[in-house]
């Protein structure tokens, strides 16, 4: 009972999703490469099964293109790659793009500098933990660190992943206007994705900025950087937000918004498994800085 499509507008942190058992990617995978070492060995056959394919095929296509008076060279293939190589400098030079990357940069930068924080954070968990102190959790706390850290690592590159191709299909969109009158925009989709991974980072700093006080200017430097390009990403793609992803944002027969939040503690945001997780929500279009799903 897979839902269609669910996969493309995913953040693809399989390990943290609710919805793999819907997800016929996430079968696919599971079903060709049941553990790590089947996987290797079936990555190398896999692959040279393509080549093999490859081969084959091209020896078919030539003949046929012979046999039916087909130039092959007909294809003006520069003309077609340069224009892609032009929207992607024009994506890449966009605002979204140039922040977004400057974050994944900063994120870097900030863990390079944090050192010996996260050393000394172990040994005060520890300490606690040896002399019973009743006001710490040290289990749960070092739980909840490692998730921020997590989620903040998995959506570092994401971001500016996912907003260069929001950029760059807007543009094909907008050649095909007439064609895609009424659809959902898949721009809008991949932005709605980076702005989830935006709002989902802004929460995992927020715990940084509590644990580590030493680095709270570097800190609030980059949730304001997030911020900022929260609200730019919003301006550009306004009806992102709204963008309905299949499964994670499904209205039901009654028009029931069924999103759910995907990332755990990190977020806030009931797990997948709370008692309050699958309790149906009003539809709404409103923001929603945590609780995004997916
Ligand atoms: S929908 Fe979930 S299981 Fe499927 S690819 Fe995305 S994260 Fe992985």
């Amino acid at each position: 009972d897979f839902i269609s499509g669910i996969y493309n507008y995913c953040d693809r942190w399989c390990e943290r999703c609710p919805f793999t058992t819907r997800c016929m990617n996430f079968a696919l995978g599971r079903e060709e490469f049941p553990d790590d070492a089947s996987r290797d060995v079936r990555n190398a056959e896999f692959w040279e099964g393509i080549s093999g394919m490859l081969q084959a095929t091209i020896e078919l296509l030539y003949e046929m293109a012979e046999e039916r008076g087909i130039d092959l060279d007909a294809v003006d293939t520069t003309a077609i790659m340069a224009e892609e190589e032009r929207q992607r400098e024009v994506a890449q030079a966009h605002p979204c793009a140039a922040a977004s990357k400057a974050y994944a940069d900063s994120v870097d930068n900030w863990f390079a500098a944090a050192g010996d924080l996260f050393r000394q954070k172990g040994e005060a968990l520890a300490t606690a933990l040896r002399l019973n102190l009743t006001d710490v959790d040290p289990g749960a706390e070092t739980n909840r660190l490692s998730d921020a850290v997590a989620v903040i690592r998995w959506h570092q590159f994401q971001i500016h992943v996912r907003l260069m191709r929001a950029l760059q299909g807007r543009h094909d969109e907008e050649n095909l206007a007439d064609v895609l009158e009424g659809f959902p925009k898949d721009s809008d989709g991949s932005a709605k994705v980076a702005l989830i991974g935006i709002d989902r980072s802004i929460a995992a700093w927020g715990k940084l900025l509590r644990d580590f006080p030493s680095r709270e200017t570097e800190t609030l430097e980059i949730l304001v950087h997030l911020d900022r390009l929260r609200r730019v990403v919003e301006r550009e793609f306004p009806e992102a937000r709204a963008f309905v992803r299949p499964g994670f944002d499904f209205l039901d027969a009654w028009g029931w918004a069924r999103g759910r939040g995907g990332s755990g503690s990190a977020n806030g945001c009931p797990s997948p498994h709370s008692p309050t997780a699958d309790l149906p929500k009003p539809a709404t279009r409103g923001y929603n800085p945590t609780c995004s799903g997916g």
